[in-house]
C-alpha cells in the first residue's frame, strides 16, 4: 500500500514538474524592434475618407441593382485624389469597376507584394437607419472618430493604402520589388467579378507573390481572453461557407384530423437535432498556433494551461465555447436562418422547408457537412439539398515564412508593447480566391478596436486612422 502511495507521489510530481517545465520554456514568439518615428500626417487624409464615405458604392444581393454611377463617381474621385498614383501605376480594370493598380519595383526578379481592399460596402438596414449618430453616407467627424458605412469595411484601408502611397512617391521613393493594389468591387458578395477575375489574370499572368495583405484581423485592446496587453490579430486562414436546404414532404390535409407525423413537426425535430449535435470542438493547427503566441503573454495560470493543451485543452474549449466568437473558431458552426412552411391556420402543410448555413473549418468540404447532418438528423424521409457550390478554403499561411515574420515586425514598429498574433478569420474575404498564387496569403488591417462593422454606427478614430497610413508606409518603405 505504502509503495503504491509513494509510487503516485512520484508519478504526481513529475507531472507538475513536465507542466511546469513547460510553462517555463513558453517563450514568447514577439519581435522587439523600436518604434519607427511617425510620419507627419495633418488632416487632408481625413477629409478623403470623409468624401470617400460619400459615394454609396453599396453592394446588394440582388443582381443589377448595383448603381453603377456610385462607383464611377468613386473611381473619379481616387483619380483626381491620388494623381500621383494613378499617374505613375499602370492601371487595370477588370469586369468595369474592379482595380488593380500596378507599381513597378526595383527588381522585376524579386517577387511582387499584393495588397487588397474592396470599394464595395454592405447596405444600410432600413430598420436601423435611425440607430445611426449621423446620417451613414455621411462622413462626419464626432468624437474624435470618422463615422460611416465602410469607414472600416473596407474604405479606411483602401484610402489608408492610396495615402501612404501617394506620399512615397511625392519622396521619389521607389519599391524593392513590384506592388499591386487589388481594389475589388463586388466583395460584399462573393467577390465573384472582381476577386475571382483578378486572381485568374494573375494566375495566367505566373504573377506569384511573396505574400498577400487583405482585410480581417485588427488591433484590439480587449478582445483577446486572457491577455491583458493589446494584441494585433493576423488572419492566416479563414472559415468556408457552405448553405443547405433541407425539404420534407408528408401528405397534409384538414387540420381537424392531423396524421401522427406531420412536415412542419419533423422538420422542427430536425432542426433541434442539429442544434443538439453541433460539429466537434477542435484545437486546429490555427488555433494551436495563435495561443502559442498569445499564450507566453499571459498571467501564469492562463500560460500555463497554453503550454500545456495536450492536458488542459478540454478547459480551453469549454471557455472558447462560451462566446459567439470563440465558439467559431474552435469548430464549423451551423445557423438555421430560414425556416418555411405553412399558408393557412387550418391546414396541414405538405411540405417544410429550413435553410441552413455553415462556417466551416479549414478543410471541411461541402460533402463533410452533408454527412454530418444526415447523421445529426437520423431522417432518411428529410432531403439535403446543396445551395450553391459555397467555399471551402483549406490554406493557412506559414508563421515561420519570412512574410509573416515581416508583417509581425511592422505591425510592432508602430505600437509599443503589442502582441501579434496569428488566428482564424470568421467571415469570408476576398484574398481566399488567391489561393493558387501563394500560401502566404494574411488578413490584417491596421486599426484599432473599429466599432460597427456591418451594423450601426460603423466608424474609425482619427487617430487609428493616421496610425493606420503610418503601417502601410512602412510596410511599402521597408520591404526588401
Ligand atoms: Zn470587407
Amino acid at each position: 500500500m505504502k509503495k503504491r502511495l509513494k509510487i503516485t507521489g512520484i508519478f504526481i510530481l513529475i507531472i507538475i514538474g513536465f507542466i511546469l517545465f513547460r510553462t517555463f520554456t513558453f517563450k514568447s514568439k514577439q519581435i522587439q524592434v523600436p518604434l519607427s518615428p511617425k510620419i507627419s500626417l495633418n488632416d487632408t487624409c481625413v477629409s478623403h475618407l470623409q468624401k470617400a464615405i460619400k459615394f454609396k458604392t453599396v453592394s446588394y444581393d440582388g443582381v443589377n441593382m448595383m448603381d453603377s454611377s456610385q462607383f464611377m463617381g468613386f473611381q473619379n474621385f481616387l483619380m483626381e485624389t491620388y494623381p500621383l498614383v494613378f499617374s505613375k501605376m499602370e492601371v487595370e480594370k477588370v469586369n468595369n469597376f474592379s482595380l488593380i493598380l500596378h507599381w513597378k519595383g526595383q527588381s522585376a526578379k524579386a517577387k511582387p507584394i499584393i495588397l487588397m481592399a474592396h470599394q464595395d460596402v454592405v447596405p444600410i438596414e432600413k430598420a436601423t437607419e435611425k440607430d445611426w449618430e449621423v446620417s451613414p453616407f455621411s462622413g462626419a467627424i464626432k468624437n474624435g472618430f470618422i463615422y460611416g458605412r465602410g469607414t472600416i469595411d473596407d474604405k479606411g484601408s483602401l484610402i489608408a493604402l492610396l495615402e501612404s502611397a501617394e506620399l512615397l512617391l511625392k519622396e521619389g521613393f521607389v519599391p524593392s520589388t513590384d506592388i499591386y493594389f487589388v481594389f475589388g468591387h463586388d466583395e460584399e458578395i462573393s467577390g465573384l467579378k472582381g476577386a475571382k477575375t483578378i486572381a485568374k489574370i494573375f494566375k495566367e499572368k505566373k504573377i506569384n507573390p511573396a505574400f498577400i495583405l487583405d482585410e480581417g484581423g485588427i488591433i484590439t485592446e480587449y478582445k483577446v481572453p486572457g491577455l491583458n496587453k493589446t494584441a494585433a490579430v493576423v488572419g492566416i486562414a479563414e472559415k468556408g461557407y457552405q448553405t443547405l436546404k433541407l425539404k420534407i414532404k408528408i401528405p397534409g390535409g384538414h387540420s381537424s384530423m392531423p396524421e401522427e407525423k406531420t412536415a412542419i413537426d419533423e422538420m422542427a425535430k430536425a432542426v433541434v437535432k442539429l442544434k443538439e449535435n453541433p460539429f466537434p470542438a477542435e484545437l486546429t493547427p490555427v488555433v494551436q498556433n495563435f495561443l502559442s503566441y498569445v499564450g507566453p503573454e499571459m498571467p501564469f495560470v492562463s500560460k500555463m494551461a497554453m503550454a500545456n493543451h495536450w492536458l488542459f485543452s478540454p478547459i480551453i474549449k469549454s471557455s472558447y465555447s462560451k462566446s459567439g466568437a470563440g465558439n467559431a473558431t474552435i469548430r464549423t458552426t451551423m445557423a438555421t436562418t430560414i425556416f418555411n412552411s405553412g399558408i393557412k391556420e387550418n391546414i396541414i402543410p405538405g411540405e417544410a422547408e429550413v435553410t441552413v448555413n455553415f462556417r466551416t473549418q479549414p478543410g471541411v468540404l461541402q460533402q463533410d457537412v452533408i454527412n454530418h447532418v444526415k447523421n445529426a438528423i437520423e431522417n432518411d424521409k428529410i432531403e439535403i439539398i446543396p445551395v450553391g457550390e459555397g467555399n471551402s478554403p483549406k490554406q493557412v499561411a506559414d508563421v515561420n515564412d519570412a512574410s509573416f515574420k515581416y508583417i509581425q515586425t511592422t505591425i510592432s514598429k508602430i505600437k509599443r508593447n503589442i502582441i501579434v498574433a496569428p488566428y482564424l478569420v470568421l467571415g469570408a474575404t476576398d484574398s481566399h480566391h488567391f489561393d493558387q498564387i501563394t500560401s502566404q496569403i494574411f488578413r490584417f488591417s491596421p486599426f484599432t478596436d473599429p466599432e460597427g462593422f456591418h451594423g450601426v454606427n460603423e466608424r474609425i478614430k482619427v487617430s487609428e486612422f493616421k496610425n493606420g497610413i503610418n503601417f502601410y508606409y512602412l510596410l511599402m518603405k521597408d520591404y526588401k
